[in-house]
């Protein structure tokens, strides 16, 4: 029996953890214990994609979230390393880019337990973010690293990883599996009551909210694109409402609470444009086959800016105005099965099982 510890805290990673803990579940020889490191804990950020998901109740609750990067993480890493003591797991298995992911690898690779980190390879270029920060480390600390395209493979080998110890392996994206599973269950908001095609945004990055000229730009832009050109619904990122309120700006589009998963795939799919800064959502935008503006100056997901269905804006108000006026109601096509068309997590869990 394989026993996989796997370590969660943020909302992509409940998403993309679900489809693999789903897997591991219906296979023999693999066990999974669940820990969630705290890191969102708002029920809409947390509670909402174990319900809606049928992810297990987590085995371990750390209850760590806010303050700064480094006490975050340090809290997490003296935590996890105490859990992994006591489980004694053959494998920590880590998710994306976030503080939760570094404190998992890193506790688990001082301690030689061998780390797999699904979304390895990716790269922004942009040392700036502690999104890649947080992946360059874990993918240097990890044994198993699976890419969810060419282009992360691509990066390790430029990265000289194909000479050191780490497996890569381009299994696709966890993130269309689950876009495919949960498609069926698509449900309208409660109380959002629109009518017709709408631009579904989202901002929260930390190169935006914490960037008050970048924030203010991109304001500036969702409300006269709202007025002038059609609605803009965007379910509110915490982090974004509090840097909206604490430069006083005033954003006078449709804002709603953050959705659940079932919710979010119903306003991709009636949408006729979608406008964010969010890694997940570009690629979901290109699921539902609707074109996306990124409001930040590099993306990870390049294959989706090479085929024309992405579109970089950064954030300038007058170029991403431009930008939704071209390329509102534009449908794109996935004919190369660019995120390996919904197999990854059987990928995953076969290699995890070996
Ligand atoms: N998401 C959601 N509800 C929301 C906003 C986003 O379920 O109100 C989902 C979205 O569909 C995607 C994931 O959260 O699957 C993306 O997470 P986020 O944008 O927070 O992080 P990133 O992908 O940038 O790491």
């Amino acid at each position: 029996m394989k026993n996989i510890l796997t370590i969660i805290g943020a909302r992509p990673q409940f998403i993309k953890a679900s489809v693999v803990s789903r897997v591991i579940q219906k296979t023999d020889g693999i066990n999974e214990v669940l820990l969630h490191t705290g890191q969102h804990f708002d029920a809409n950020m947390s509670d909402v994609f174990f319900n809606q998901l049928g992810i297990p109740c987590p085995d371990i609750q750390l209850n760590i979230h806010g303050g700064n990067h480094g006490s975050m993480t340090g809290q997490m890493l003296i935590e996890i390393e105490k859990n992994i003591l006591e489980c004694k797991p053959d494998r920590v298995l880590v998710y994306g880019d976030t503080n939760s992911t570094l404190a998992g690898a890193l506790a688990a690779a001082k301690l030689h337990v061998p780390v797999a980190h699904v979304e390895a390879g990716l790269r922004s270029f942009n040392m700036a973010m502690p999104e890649e920060i947080n992946r360059i480390l874990t993918d240097q600390i990890s044994d198993l690293l699976f890419c969810p395209t060419s282009a992360a493979v691509e990066n390790l080998k430029n990265e000289g990883f194909v000479n050191g110890s780490g497996k890569i392996l381009q299994v696709g994206d966890v993130m269309q599996d689950a876009a495919q599973l949960f498609a069926s269950q698509a449900e309208a908001p409660i109380g959002l009551n629109i009518e017709g095609e709408y631009i579904l945004a989202t901002v929260h990055r930390a190169e935006n909210t914490d960037n008050p000229a970048r924030l203010t730009n991109i304001v500036n832009a969702l409300n006269n694109i709202h007025s002038s050109i059609a609605p803009v619904v965007l379910p509110m990122h915490p982090r974004t409402r509090d840097a909206i309120h604490r430069l006083g700006l005033h954003l006078n589009v449709r804002c709603i609470e953050p959705v659940g998963y079932f919710e979010m795939i119903w306003l991709l799919m009636q949408a006729g444009l979608v406008l964010t800064d969010s890694g997940g959502v570009q690629k979901e935008a290109f699921f539902f086959s609707k074109a996306c503006i990124t409001l930040r100056d590099q993306t990870e997901w390049v294959e989706l800016i090479d085929n024309g269905a992405n579109v970089l804006v950064g954030c300038d108000p007058f170029a991403i105005e431009r930008a939704v006026l071209q390329n509102y109601g534009r449908k794109v096509e996935d004919p190369d099965q660019l995120y390996g068309g919904g197999e990854a997590s059987k990928e995953i869990v076969a290699q995890l099982t070996l």
